[in-house]
């Protein structure tokens, strides 16, 4: 029997009065647990309860509430094992990626407990005398952050230990296909002391929430991560109350191959960047731009690669590649899949869903290559969200720039090569928030800003220093002597 995950409001664990099931997509027999089904009711009581908490909880000393995060960080250590697992459970990906998810979530609450101790504002002279002047940082208020299910972990970790730290109050709605690992975080807030009304956790449909939180009069800001369609109406609604908002949304992001590249680790980089985590990171690979005269030796090395992928439960050990999270996304893929078949023939591997011994129950596809993709396909354009690459051929290196720009996203970006100018003319001319080099596309750290530019993002960038930025206002003083 599963168990049941009520909503948390106000310091309390509410009975749910329905419940909706999270389903373990590599085996769909498995009900992960059945989490409450949080009403416009349960939101708005939720958003006031943030609302009665924020005079105190922003009144206490930031290193006193940084004490707190340190402590929801322990606590998160403490189930290292037991939050991989439950997240591999839930979400598909593989153990190892699971446990990487996590240490990165208690890194993230440690690295914003510390911001508690600094709280950058800022100190400068004054043009006139005896006049002191500076500026300090203040909360916004109640924030409404909506999480994606690739993430979910660290998505709501890198939203709500910096919202916290600046003395904001939070309501949480995370993604309705992978809620308890975000539940867990919660749980450790409770365990850890934070005060009542400070966090709280509604799970439930996104339409019916985002609307209440939309209208919920306490509100002042919302950090959302997630798709471009609902991105863009929730901007188009909280713009309407003049709400701050912060939004990162979809990605379509390229890995340029140049010919003196180091092969080997190009290779690898991009069956890293397009495949692991089934495709499914904002940050993956889906386009491999490789320079002419090295690319039918690479496309040769990728496809070997790719079909050596081991595809399975990420429970088990030596599994590279989980499922897709859930069918409709698996219809997604198979969709794209035909309109490449039809755009650019017959993929040199993949193309299928698995089927057989050891697949029966889940949401598993083969990794996908189509090659000679042109830049105006629709799979060249258009975010698919899974393990399928469109390999591009490029004259040389300002043909693969101009390419890899040739897109409304702008999140991420990698370059494979071993000349240090292309670097820098890259490094200035990518239209990408995030940029690697001789590394996937995907996997950042939690010390830098972390966002994209274009259709992929508005507002503020999350992670790092730049976090602050979005969760608090500035106060400047003047003050004569
Ligand atoms: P999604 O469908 O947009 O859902 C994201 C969140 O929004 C979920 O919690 C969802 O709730 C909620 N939601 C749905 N409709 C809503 C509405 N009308 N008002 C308010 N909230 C609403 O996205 P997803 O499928 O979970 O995630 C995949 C997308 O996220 C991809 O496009 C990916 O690129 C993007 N992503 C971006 C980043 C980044 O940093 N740029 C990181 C990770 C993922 P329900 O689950 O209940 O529908």
């Amino acid at each position: 029997m599963a168990n049941t995950y009520p909503n948390y409001i106000n310091g309390e664990w509410r009975t749910p009065l329905a419940t909706f099931e999270n389903r373990n997509p590599a085996n769909t027999d498995e009900v992960v647990g059945l989490f409450a089904k949080g009403s416009f009711a349960d939101m708005r009581e939720a958003c006031e309860a943030a609302q009665n908490a924020l005079p105190a909880w922003s009144a206490m000393p930031a290193p006193a509430r940084g004490a707190l995060l340190f402590k929801v960080a322990e606590i998160l250590e403490s189930r290292f094992n037991q939050l991989g697992e439950e997240m591999t459970r839930e979400e598909g990906k593989t153990l190892p990626e699971a446990k990487g998810e996590v240490r990165r979530a208690i890194n993230i609450f440690r690295y914003f407990a510390g911001e508690g101790s600094r709280m950058p504002g800022m100190l400068v002279p004054s043009e006139r005398d005896r006049v002191h002047m500076f500026a300090i940082r203040k909360p916004v208020g109640v924030v409404g952050l909506i999480t994606p299910w690739n993430f979910p972990i660290a998505i709501p970790a890198w939203k709500m230990a910096p919202a916290l730290i600046c003395g904001n109050t939070v309501v949480l709605k995370p993604a309705s296909a992978s809620p308890l690992s975000s539940w867990r975080i919660v749980e450790a807030c409770h365990e850890a002391g934070i005060p009542k009304g400070v966090v709280n956790y509604v799970a439930g449909p996104g339409g019916e929430l985002g609307k209440a939180m939309l209208e919920a009069p306490e509100l002042r800001a919302i950090s959302f991560t997630g798709s471009c369609a609902v991105g863009n109406w929730l901007y188009t609604e909280a713009s309407k109350r003049r709400l701050r908002i912060q939004m990162e949304m979809g990605g379509k992001n390229p890995t340029i191959v140049l010919a003196d590249a180091d092969f080997h680790s190009a290779v690898e980089n991009v069956v890293n960047g397009a495949f692991f985590s089934t495709g499914q990171k904002c940050t993956a690979t889906s386009r491999a731009i490789v320079e002419d005269s090295i690319y039918d030796e690479f496309l040769s090395a990728l496809v070997e690669r790719t079909k050596r992928l081991k595809v399975g439960n990420g429970l088990e050990p030596g599994v590279d590649i989980g499922p897709a999270i859930d069918e409709a996304q698996l219809e997604t893929d198979l969709k794209y899949i035909e309109i490449g078949r039809q755009e650019a023939g017959e993929p040199l591997c993949g193309g299928y869903r698995l089927t057989g011994e050891g697949y029966e129950k889940g949401y598993f596809i083969a990794p996908t290559i189509f090659a000679d993709v042109t830049e105006q396909m629709t799979i060249a354009q258009e975010e698919i969200f899974g393990p399928i690459l469109a390999v591009m051929r490029a004259r040389d290196f300002d043909d693969a720039m101009r390419i890899a720009n040739n897109i409304p996203f702008g999140l991420s970006a990698s370059l494979q090569t071993t000349n240090i100018s292309r670097v820098f003319e890259y490094v200035q001319r990518m239209e990408a928030g995030l940029l690697t080099v001789n590394l996937p596309s995907a996997g950042v750290e939690y010390q830098l800003p972390f966002g994209g530019s274009k259709e992929s993002s508005f507002g503020p960038k999350e992670q790092g220093p730049a976090a602050l930025e979005f969760y608090s206002d500035y106060k400047t003083v003047y003050l004569k002597y």
